[in-house]
Protein backbone atom coordinates (compact mmCIF):
# COMPACT_ATOMS: atom_id res chain seq x y z
CA UNK A 1 0.00 0.00 0.00
CA UNK A 2 1.20 3.47 -0.90
CA UNK A 3 1.61 6.47 1.86
CA UNK A 4 -1.11 8.64 0.74
CA UNK A 5 1.10 11.60 2.25
CA UNK A 6 4.41 10.84 0.20
CA UNK A 7 3.64 8.03 -1.36
CA UNK A 8 6.54 5.38 -0.40
CA UNK A 9 6.16 2.44 0.21
CA UNK A 10 4.22 1.22 3.81
CA UNK A 11 5.04 -1.77 5.92
CA UNK A 12 2.21 -3.83 7.07
CA UNK A 13 1.81 -4.83 10.80
CA UNK A 14 -0.52 -4.38 13.80
CA UNK A 15 -1.33 -1.47 15.63
CA UNK A 16 -2.09 -1.48 19.77
CA UNK A 17 -1.44 0.64 22.55
CA UNK A 18 1.00 0.05 25.54
CA UNK A 19 2.68 -3.23 25.66
CA UNK A 20 -0.12 -4.84 23.64
CA UNK A 21 -2.66 -7.83 23.75
CA UNK A 22 -0.08 -9.90 26.03
CA UNK A 23 -0.27 -7.81 28.37
CA UNK A 24 -3.30 -9.22 29.73
CA UNK A 25 -2.14 -12.48 29.87
CA UNK A 26 0.53 -12.18 32.03
CA UNK A 27 -2.00 -10.64 34.52
CA UNK A 28 0.74 -7.82 35.14
CA UNK A 29 -0.25 -4.01 35.83
CA UNK A 30 -2.21 -3.35 32.82
CA UNK A 31 -1.80 0.25 31.29
CA UNK A 32 -4.88 1.92 30.27
CA UNK A 33 -5.18 4.51 27.94
CA UNK A 34 -6.97 5.27 24.26
CA UNK A 35 -5.98 6.62 21.08
CA UNK A 36 -7.96 9.62 20.25
CA UNK A 37 -9.33 11.38 17.19
CA UNK A 38 -9.88 15.36 17.26
CA UNK A 39 -11.10 16.99 14.10
CA UNK A 40 -11.01 20.76 14.38
CA UNK A 41 -14.51 20.81 15.03
CA UNK A 42 -15.46 17.25 16.13
CA UNK A 43 -15.63 16.15 20.14
CA UNK A 44 -12.94 14.10 21.29
CA UNK A 45 -13.45 10.44 19.24
CA UNK A 46 -11.69 7.35 20.84
CA UNK A 47 -10.43 5.24 17.99
CA UNK A 48 -8.96 2.89 19.28
CA UNK A 49 -9.40 1.51 23.17
CA UNK A 50 -6.44 -0.26 25.46
CA UNK A 51 -7.24 -3.80 24.96
CA UNK A 52 -7.59 -3.05 20.42
CA UNK A 53 -5.24 -4.54 18.12
CA UNK A 54 -6.02 -2.90 14.83
CA UNK A 55 -4.28 -3.81 11.58
CA UNK A 56 -2.12 -0.50 10.35
CA UNK A 57 0.68 0.66 8.12
CA UNK A 58 3.64 2.47 8.59
CA UNK A 59 5.21 4.79 6.00
CA UNK A 60 9.42 3.90 6.76
CA UNK A 61 10.11 7.36 4.74
CA UNK A 62 7.90 9.85 6.39
CA UNK A 63 7.12 7.81 9.59
CA UNK A 64 2.82 8.00 8.76
CA UNK A 65 0.84 5.65 10.45
CA UNK A 66 -2.76 4.59 8.83
CA UNK A 67 -5.06 2.15 11.31
CA UNK A 68 -7.78 0.41 10.64
CA UNK A 69 -10.02 1.25 13.44
CA UNK A 70 -13.42 -0.58 12.35
CA UNK A 71 -15.39 2.70 13.05
CA UNK A 72 -16.47 4.22 10.19
CA UNK A 73 -19.17 7.05 10.57
CA UNK A 74 -17.51 8.68 13.90
CA UNK A 75 -18.61 12.17 12.37
CA UNK A 76 -21.99 11.06 12.25
CA UNK A 77 -21.88 10.68 16.12
CA UNK A 78 -20.77 14.20 16.44
CA UNK A 79 -24.18 16.31 15.18
ZN1 LIG B 1 4.99 8.50 3.73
Amino acid sequence: MKCSKCGGEMVEGKVYIGAGATTFFMGGGISSGSLTFKAAAWREQVVQETSEVFPGHYCDSCGAVTIETNRPGLSATDA
